[in-house]
């Protein structure tokens, strides 16, 4: 199959998007937030484009100006603030940044590449947004108007900046013997800040079969939504399952009895986990005046409370498995823990992760409903 990098960053915040978007081919408005980043780009080419003199921040701030769009903002406050902010980021980058210094080998440069074995080969297609050479050896950019920064292990591990590097090798294959001189950055520009990593040969191919297993999923249609704070910019919203009920000219079926049935199902859940609460506090009142008294049981109006004594037991793993091995039993008791395994993940490396991952068979499916009080 042919996907682009931005499609596959779409299937993997949410399979459903993507069915919406490449296979139903279901247009969407672009947001303010996608146009104020495609500017923020034009601006970034604009400034780094080579030429005998680079351009200044007065030109700089007059490219922006006159690519500017009004109309995707709903009201004059908002788009003055997103103006000033992009003034703001303009400025922060010619203050950090001296165009003249870099040595720009490519801007907004389109790739495809061929990945998997032969009987399983596929396209990846996408822009790099910036190759400069650098006194090192070379340093890819892409360029973020997120407003959140990840961490520094998700740029080490940062897919796109991996497949990027691989356009990048299919262009110049005698680079792979330098990796280690090929600097790979994310530049957010609302922070100024770049964070930047390199890659190993594995890390190159650990990238590959992850996107070979996306696309697996792809070709076998799973397209389960995946509700994250990214739903806030999507489109989709009307017609997503887990959100077009919000929207009532999408509802079907609009009763009072439904809508009573709903508000008082979210009421009785939040009114039994204030219960839980109050039952928690009021027992650690009456246990603290029982060891007080010096009593087992209290006596009250409406009833007598009374402790007892409950005993949890552990087993020693290492006697046990002594005892039970030579009896062909240990591996009957030894069950995975999720709950255990979902702590310990965290410390994990990130190859294990993916790996544990991989190691998921559903058990059961049950619906239950989650309460989300406004
Ligand atoms: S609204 Fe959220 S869950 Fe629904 S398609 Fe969009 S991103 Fe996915």
């Amino acid at each position: 199959m042919r996907i682009s990098y931005s499609a596959f960053d779409t299937y993997q915040n949410c399979p459903l998007k993507y069915k919406f978007q490449q296979i139903d081919l279901i247009r969407t408005p672009k947001s303010k937030e996608a146009v104020f980043g495609t500017t923020l780009h034009s601006v970034m080419k604009f400034i780094h484009t080579p030429g005998i003199l680079s351009p200044t921040l007065d030109q700089a701030m007059e490219h922006f100006s006159n690519s500017w769009n009004p109309a995707v903002f709903e009201n004059p406050d908002e788009e003055r603030a997103a103006f000033s902010q992009g003034v703001k980021i303009i400025q922060d980058y010619y203050n950090r940044n001296n165009p003249a210094d870099f040595n720009i080998a490519n801007l907004e440069s389109r790739f495809q590449i061929e990945i998997g074995e032969s009987d399983d080969k596929h396209i990846i297609s996408g822009i790099i947004d910036r190759i400069d050479r650098t006194e090192e050896g070379w340093e890819i950019i892409d360029y973020k108007t997120t407003k959140k920064m990840p961490t520094q292990e998700r740029v080490e591990n940062d897919i796109q900046l991996s497949v990027y590097l691989q356009a990048f090798l299919s262009q110049y294959p005698k680079e792979i013997e330098n990796l280690d001189k090929i600097k790979v950055s994310l530049y957010f520009l609302k922070h100024g800040v770049k964070l930047s990593a390199t890659r190993t040969k594995e890390q190159l191919k650990k990238s590959e079969e992850l996107f070979l297993e996306t696309i697996k999923l792809i070709e076998e249609q799973k397209f389960e939504p995946q509700v994250s704070p990214l739903c806030d910019w999507c489109g989709y919203q009307n017609i997503c399952p887990m959100w077009k009920h919000k929207f009532k000219e999408t509802r079907k079926i609009d009763t009072e009895e439904i809508n009573n049935a709903i508000d008082e199902y979210v009421n009785l859940k939040s009114a039994i986990s204030l219960t839980k609460d109050r039952l928690g506090k009021l027992q650690e009142i009456i246990v603290n005046y029982m060891a007080q008294e010096g009593v087992e049981r209290v006596f009250g109006e409406s009833g007598i409370v009374g402790q007892s004594l409950r005993r949890t037991y552990k087993y020693d793993a290492k006697k046990l498995k002594e005892i039970l091995e030579p009896l062909d039993k240990w591996e009957e008791i030894l069950k995975v823990d999720g709950i255990a395994l979902k702590n310990i993940l965290g410390v994990l490396p990130l190859d294990a992760r993916h790996e544990i991952e991989k190691a998921k068979i559903v058990d059961k499916e049950t619906k239950s409903l989650v309460v989300k009080k406004k």
